[in-house]
């Protein structure tokens, strides 16, 4: 315990660990308090106070993928299905922007529907209202991230979803990880903030792979790393599965802030999800962005990645000020910044 201790006290200032001492922090469950306070004050001394917000569209629940954890697998059949129009979707961002957001997160399925033309005139569109914006939609050609990259996109997120080949491998059939590298490699290149990330809790996973993970995180020097418990799905193969590992997803995260300081960690809704305060957890555990949902109406429910997802019957409006409450509840402000890595207003 007291050798864990200094492993914590040591990483606040130095931002390294080996696989080893990565291992002994997630293994012992004695030490997860101090964890958690170490890194929400690295937290605070790097990105300070400031919560980022993020404006969530889900623009698409239609994926031509198959992942055996997620809702929007293409063989699920029990799945309303739905696409936004180029309207609704510049409709649902300056509403956002009326509500204060400063970043819209674009995310889908992999839907071929959206052409390269169609998401650069939407790209083209959301920049237009002087917005920062996040594009989530899966693996693309080079040609098709560097077209994004030129329309003005300013982020990317792709998780990397388990650093572990095989396991990656065997939850999504079709699909290679060293395809999944390339792309975050690409983007990187390109000069997008990258966001990559992992699941924690599914099947198989093992400590040392999460140990891999957080390595990784700090090898590719991500800009935003999302860490969200596996949630199981009833309509998919995975229905069986325990998941929900919100405490190791909790301490994962933490790990990562100590070692990637300065970038935006989400509190996931996953997180939320498994917990009525997990966000407010995870902001206490060194995470600093919150995500909040800014599309309207039916959709939000069909968007239904995993079970238990909140905030399905809420509007944006609600959600903004539900939020802002609780961000401030804890002493926490709302950033009215672009909110780019490092707190800073521009990249
Ligand atoms: N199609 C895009 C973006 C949408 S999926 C992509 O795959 O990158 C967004 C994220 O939802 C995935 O990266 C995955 O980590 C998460 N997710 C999917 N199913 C989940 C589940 N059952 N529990 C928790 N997270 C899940
Ligand atoms: Fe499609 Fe993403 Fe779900 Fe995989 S995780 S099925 S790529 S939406």
């Amino acid at each position: 315990m007291i050798k864990l201790l200094e492993i914590i006290n040591k990483v606040k200032t130095e931002h390294k660990l080996s696989k080893q001492e990565i291992i002994s922090l997630l293994n012992n469950n004695d030490i997860n308090q101090e964890l958690f306070k170490a890194a929400d004050e690295i937290r605070k001394k790097y990105v300070s106070d400031e919560v980022q917000l993020r404006g969530l569209i889900e623009f698409t629940n239609i994926c031509k993928n198959n992942c055996l954890y997620c809702g929007l697998r293409r063989d699920n059949k029990n799945l309303v299905k739905y696409r936004l129009t180029e309207n609704q979707i510049l409709d649902f961002a300056s509403k956002a922007k009326s509500f204060g957001y400063k970043t819209i997160v674009l995310q889908g399925g992999e839907d071929d529907y959206y052409t390269k033309n169609k998401i650069i005139k939407i790209i083209k569109g959301i920049k237009s209202l002087d917005l920062a914006l996040t594009l989530s939609i899966g693996e693309k050609t080079y040609d098709e991230y560097k077209a994004f990259r030129d329309a003005g996109t300013d982020r990317y997120l792709l998780r990397i979803e388990t650093t572990d080949k095989t396991l990656y491998e065997k939850l999504d059939p079709g699909m290679s990880h060293e395809n999944r590298l390339d792309c975050l490699r690409n983007l990187k290149k390109l000069g997008y903030e990258v966001g990559t990330g992992v699941m924690v809790g599914l099947p198989n996973q093992t400590i040392e792979s999460y140990a891999n993970d957080i390595l990784y995180f700090k090898e590719i020097n991500a800009d935003m790393l999302g860490i969200g418990p596996f949630i199981p799905n009833e309509d998919t193969p995975l229905a069986g599965c325990k998941g929900k590992e919100l405490t190791m997803a909790l301490k994962v995260m933490a790990i990562t802030r100590l070692i990637l300081p300065d970038i935006n960690i989400p509190a996931t809704t996953a997180m939320e999800s498994l917990n009525t305060n997990g966000r407010l957890m995870a902001l206490q555990s060194g995470a600093n962005v919150v995500m909040p949902n800014v599309t309207e109406g039916e959709y939000r429910k069909y968007y239904a990645l995993y079970p238990g997802k909140i905030c399905t019957g809420d509007t944006p409006v609600h959600c903004r000020s539900c939020i802002t409450g609780k961000i401030n509840s804890i002493g926490r402000t709302v950033s009215t910044n672009y909110g780019f890595r490092g707190n800073k207003n521009t990249k």
